[in-house]
């Protein structure tokens, strides 16, 4: 694969600067690292040509291992971008599925057998990760270390506490009213609106996502600081939060609904 190899180099070094302790580097295949810390990745393991790729040596063809460092954007030769070609994404995953699938490798070396199965289990997940533009936008932050795995829990947004304590209030009528047999009918006006309300807000927050991911591009494009990088950055780690405060809220007021 000879996709803009340039920036998987780049990207790799970045990101091996940027997040030496990340949980999410793929660490199955680390390649090894001579005594200044540099990954020694120049060179294919079999024919010793440098090698420029992410994923298999031009001279040789043989697979390698993964530069240390790389990353989802960086094993399908992309930049860190948050705007990605859909079709192009889905193209270039069936292209290395085919090609990194363990059964090319039946009658490889064992090293090579486990670079494979190693190799397709990695591109799943970041396939997986970096087709959906919201777990695209997180793992970016994961790996610039602005968001931990497994934190999902979120503080209500300040400028939404009066609305979400309403809204609570509203909720524990409807669960009283079912509790008591009174009538749900005249309750669940008021949270169709909260709801619809609480949904017209998570499209703001989408809006507003889609917008920081366009300056994040094009500070990219630029070769911004790394100051005003990590202002978008932290712009994006705030609206996603309140993005899955609210999912969360309009998710519990259907629930509550589907059940009077
Ligand atoms: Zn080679």
């Amino acid at each position: 694969m000879s996709a803009q190899p340039y920036y998987s180099q780049r990207l790799g070094t970045i990101c091996a600067q940027l997040c030496p302790s990340s949980d999410y580097n793929m660490s199955v295949t680390q390649t090894q690292r001579d005594e200044t810390g540099h990954a020694d990745s120049a060179k294919c393991w079999n024919c010793k040509t440098a090698v420029t790729g992410t994923h298999f040596c031009a001279a040789c063809g043989k697979i390698q291992p993964l530069p240390a460092g790389t990353d989802y954007f960086a094993f399908f030769g992309l930049p860190e971008k948050l705007s990605l070609d859909d079709t192009q994404l889905e193209s270039e995953f069936h292209k290395l599925s085919w090609k990194l699938h363990p059964d090319n490798f039946v009658r490889a070396t064992e090293f090579e057998r486990d670079l494979s199965l190693n190799r397709s289990s990695e591109l799943n997940d970041a396939y997986r990760t970096l087709r959906e533009p919201i777990s695209r936008i997180e793992y970016l932050l994961l790996r610039r270390g602005l968001r931990k795995e497994g934190t999902t829990k979120q503080p209500a947004p300040a400028e939404l506490l009066e609305e979400v304590f309403e809204l609570n209030e509203q909720l524990d009528e409807l669960r009283e009213a079912r509790a008591e047999g009174g009538d749900l009918a005249a309750l669940r006006a008021p949270l169709e609106a909260a709801q619809k309300n609480f949904q017209e807000k998570l499209e703001e927050v989408d809006a507003e996502l889609a917008q920081i991911g366009r300056e994040w591009d094009a500070a990219l494009d630029s070769v911004a600081d790394e100051a005003k990088q990590q202002a978008l950055l932290a712009r994006m780690n705030v609206a996603l939060n309140r993005r899955s405060y609210i999912r969360n809220l309009v998710a519990g007021v259907q629930k509550e609904l589907a059940e009077a």
